[in-house]
């Protein structure tokens, strides 16, 4: 099975005492749910905070976003290896807010894909139609045209590394959410594109190669989750986590994100 995934978005929020504390009362969390990988992105500012406030936990910690370059003349940018260096695991790259209010493109995306592994950083590569995409009934195109972007010419090793979050744009920070049932939708059409993008190729001997990135990516979904709806989406086959925003500001409620999602996938 895979591990499932929860992984708080802080966004532009918290000041550094209280990103120590939620941080250190979200690894408390993570250390008392077995079987999930709890994780949580701060602002770049307070990563070296939480990072330090956490060392030695089960927590893990992401950046929010990455510059595809290593070094050089960006002004404001934050690069891989200096995440890397503080200690992250993992960057989210592609949240619908980059794409909107950063003007970042489907080909940004894509080079920074290429380079975060580069940087033996994880992507939390979040994709999603908006309201207007879906009314026309375009999810599934928006989204195979996010995935197959992002993920062209990425070796299968990569790929198997990756995290992809379903965010429907209309969802985050709405109070709206996809119901259960059509987030599954969308997130088994999204491993059908792993398995046609990466097919199962026979090894030299006839046996089969495993795992491929069909079976082995986490799927979260992201979109006004919170801890009362989790469990129901959890349920379902292809939902592997959450990328929680708003909710993973309170402790409290984060945490309850975390064992009904442990409680959901029975561990
Ligand atoms: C997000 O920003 O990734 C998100 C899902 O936000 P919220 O949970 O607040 O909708």
């Amino acid at each position: 099975m895979r591990k499932p995934f929860v992984c708080g978005n802080w966004k532009m929020n918290t000041d550094r005492q209280g990103a120590v504390a939620l941080a250190q009362a979200t690894a408390k969390t993570a250390g008392e749910v077995r079987g999930v990988e709890v994780g949580v992105c701060p602002p770049a500012c307070y990563l070296e905070a939480v990072l330090g406030a956490v060392k030695g936990s089960a927590l893990v910690v992401g950046g929010q976003n990455m510059h595809f370059e290593a070094t050089g003349a960006f002004t404001g940018e934050v690069a891989g290896p200096m995440l890397k260096e503080l200690g992250c695991h993992y960057v989210i790259l592609g949240h619908s807010e980059r794409r909107r209010e950063f003007c970042e493109s489907d080909e940004l995306i894509a080079k920074k894909l290429r380079a975060v592994f580069t940087f033996s950083l994880r992507p939390i590569l979040c994709v999603g139609e908006t309201l207007t995409e879906r009314e026309a009934n375009q999810t599934m195109a928006v989204v195979k045209r996010q995935i197959a972007s992002a993920l062209k010419d990425l070796p299968v090793d990569h790929a198997c590394q990756a995290v992809i979050a379903y965010e429907p744009v209309w969802a985050i920070g709405t109070g709206r959410r996809a119901l259960p049932h059509d987030a599954q939708e969308v997130h088994a059409f999204i491993r059908g594109l792993l398995r046609e993008m990466y097919p199962i190729l026979p090894l030299p001997n006839g046996s089969l190669a495993a795992p491929t990135p069909a079976e082995s990516v986490r799927i979260i979904y992201g979109g006004s989750v919170t801890p009362d709806t989790v469990y129901e989406q959890m349920l379902q086959p292809d939902i592997d986590g959450s990328l929680v925003g708003g909710a993973s500001l309170k402790a409290d409620g984060f945490a309850k994100i975390i064992t009904e999602s442990a409680r959901a996938k029975g561990l």
